[in-house]
């Protein structure tokens, strides 16, 4: 970890829900042009296959298929692929990406149950148990683990035990999470998870990630109604070949395979966290000290995201401040629908200690240029 107090390490900083800020070794890797059917390709392929399984207890029950195009892809792909006709979905929801897997579920008419809840308090499984009881013919759950949409880490755990308990297929979006929460793929008997490469794990967008039960993907033949989103296809395509059908992203897998090893190399999921969760201490202690305050208390929140109230200062708005901001090479998000009111600062990426320093005192200077001295913040935040 850096012993620098302000270190500027990047030319630009996206503290975003992802894409973010990317390492320049990880970046490097997509300068080299690869044949898609070459063995390294092959080679690198598989072994980002086998890494994702790795992180997530999942090599003896799970496979892992990667699918052209973003995370929601890959969602698309997991609902069309393994909720096979006459099963029905039920979405638990609680903010934006909720809001998403419940949307996306619509599009392409999958049989459909919401459990709507508010942002707080987290999911209780009497409301789980409740919905279950309400319609047998339920045969999946969808929930997103790290809702980025507010930061508030929902409770996998307890609503696996109740899936396993009512005999449903338990399946979790666990875009913004993984790699740098713990997941056990065999101890939560998840039928899938869904992954991106450019949130905890640190790589470029550019390629949906899915692990998904090897019982269920076995059986998943011809359910899937689109060619391209068709995880079985894709993963028979893989075992047989090695190859991917139709062009892989080459340079984005170049940088993935580069970001897992950098992921190994950091010691993998726990000392990400510990480094997310001490980035996210210090941005959170430092608006707080700034008068700022957080949308959450810090017991539900997932520390790598942090949203706050906009300051009541006539002086502000968020988009001041966010060109204020961008000038100084900075990217911040604004809130979402479920939070208005509101914007966000992840702090995943390649960021340590000293680039959150370097944050916080473009943020005063960001402050300091709206009129908003950091210290007259802190009376509209005690309002
Ligand atoms: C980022 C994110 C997504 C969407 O991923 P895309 O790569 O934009 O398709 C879905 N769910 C959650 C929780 C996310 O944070």
């Amino acid at each position: 970890m850096s012993t620098q107090l302000n270190e500027r390490r990047h030319d630009f900083y996206l503290l975003t829900p992802g894409p973010l800020t990317v390492s320049d070794e990880v970046k490097r890797e997509m300068l080299r042009d690869r044949s898609p059917n070459a063995e390294e390709h092959t080679k690198l392929t598989a072994e980002v296959r086998s890494y994702m399984l790795d992180i997530c207890n999942g090599a003896a029950t799970h496979e892992c298929i990667l699918v052209q195009g973003s995370a929601t892809y890959a969602i698309e792909a997991g609902y069309q692929t393994l909720i096979p006709e006459g099963g029905k979905l039920l979405v638990i929801q609680n903010g934006f990406y909720g809001q998403r897997l419940r949307e996306l579920a619509e599009s392409i008419r999958v049989p459909l149950v919401v459990l709507e809840l508010p942002m707080l308090p987290l999911p209780a499984r009497e409301d789980i148990e409740q919905a279950l009881d309400d319609d047998p013919e339920i045969t999946h759950i969808i929930c997103c683990h790290a809702e980025t949409g507010t930061g508030v880490l929902n409770p996998i755990e307890m609503i696996s035990e109740v899936a396993r308990e009512r005999k449903k297929k338990f399946m979790v979006d666990a875009v913004a999470s993984f790699g740098g929460f713990p997941i056990d793929a065999a101890a939560l008997d998840l039928e899938a998870i869904f992954v991106s490469p450019n949130k905890c794990l640190e790589s470029v967008p550019g390629v949906g990630i899915v692990i998904a039960k090897k019982s269920s993907l076995g059986i998943a033949k011809g359910n899937s109604k689109s060619a391209c989103l068709d995880l079985y296809a894709q993963w028979k395509f893989f075992e047989e070949t090695g190859w991917w059908r139709w062009t892989p992203p080459t340079h984005v897998m170049g940088a993935l395979a580069k970001a897992c090893e950098r992921h190994r190399r950091e010691g993998g999921q726990a000392p990400r966290l510990e480094r997310y969760r001490s980035n996210w201490r210090r941005l959170v202690d430092g608006l707080r000290q700034r008068g700022f305050r957080t949308l959450l208390p810090d017991d539900v929140a997932a520390p790598i995201i942090a949203t706050f109230h906009d300051p009541e200062d006539p002086n502000y708005s968020f988009q001041k401040f966010y060109k204020a901001l961008e000038k100084r090479n900075i990217v911040i998000f604004p809130g979402r629908l479920t939070a208005t009111g509101t914007f966000r600062i992840g702090v995943m990426g390649d960021l340590v200690e000293g680039d959150m320093n370097f944050v916080l005192s473009a943020i005063d200077d960001a402050l300091t240029e709206l009129g908003l001295s950091p210290a007259e913040a802190v009376e509209a935040g005690h309002q």
